[in-house]
């Protein structure tokens, strides 16, 4: 089946969905196409919110620790890890379901699949109900990718991850490499700290061990 847009925007990342509300709120024909059901990208998905949220959780246990200091003892708090997630992974569905709520409001019309361009006025659509979408004007947001380290694969239960996977914790390990001093190197390396690993981090020239 095909469908027929003015403005399609690819990618329904933070980048892709401003984009497609202001379009959008402006009253024109636009449809956004994202893999997910709901839009959001990897910002709501995988980096930025369940970074916030980890974050959100593991200064409550810091604060437990630092307390001490002003005379309140805490008992070592017990952590589940199944529970941690499932309030990460409820922030997320609420803020993804404002953001769906937002598009319909905005007359954002949403297409779940891959696209591809096939001409200069066609996209291919996989893994998806419709089969092509014709359109006029095309927005490219599909986001970045993390580079592979010296060629090892990313994997939760490898040794080596990426933001995404370490950005949904299933175990925390004894000793953790943060390779990487920016943002997103940080907030991994002080979520991983707080809840008890030994955390260096590398950035070029220098490596710091990160302590609360
Ligand atoms: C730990 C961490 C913390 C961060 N914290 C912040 C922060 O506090 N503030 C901040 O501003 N940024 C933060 N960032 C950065 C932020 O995550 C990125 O800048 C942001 O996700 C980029 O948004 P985007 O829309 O360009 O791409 P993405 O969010 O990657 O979205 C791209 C979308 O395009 C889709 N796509 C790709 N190819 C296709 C295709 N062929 N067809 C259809 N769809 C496709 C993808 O599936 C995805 O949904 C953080 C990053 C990390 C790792």
């Amino acid at each position: 089946m095909h469908k027929q847009a003015k403005i399609a925007i690819i990618g329904g990342g933070v980048a892709g969905s401003t984009a497609a509300l202001y379009f959008g709120g402006l009253g024109l024909d636009v449809t956004l196409v994202d893999p997910r059901p709901k839009p959001g990208g990897s910002y709501l998905y995988d980096t930025c919110i369940p970074s916030k949220s980890y974050l959100a959780q593991t200064k409550l246990l810091i604060e437990t620790q630092k307390a001490q200091t002003m005379g309140i003892y805490f008992q070592k708090p017990e952590i589940d890890l199944t529970q941690i997630n499932s309030w990460k992974d409820k922030i997320q569905c609420e803020i993804t379901d404002n953001l769906l709520n937002l598009c319909a409001t905005h007359g954002v019309q949403l297409i779940q699949g891959k696209a591809f361009f096939e001409s200069s006025d066609t996209i291919r659509l996989k893994d998806s109900e419709l089969s092509k979408l014709k359109y006029k004007y095309a927005v490219i947001a599909t986001g970045a990718l993390p580079i592979m380290f010296h060629g090892n694969p990313f994997d939760q239960h490898s040794k080596v991850m990426s933001p995404t996977e370490a950005l949904n914790i299933t175990n925390v390990p004894e000793k953790l490499l943060v390779v990487g001093g920016g943002c997103a190197g940080v907030e991994i390396g002080s979520i991983y700290a707080a809840l008890g690993s030994t955390v260096d981090l590398a950035e070029e020239n220098r490596s710091i061990r990160l302590a609360w």
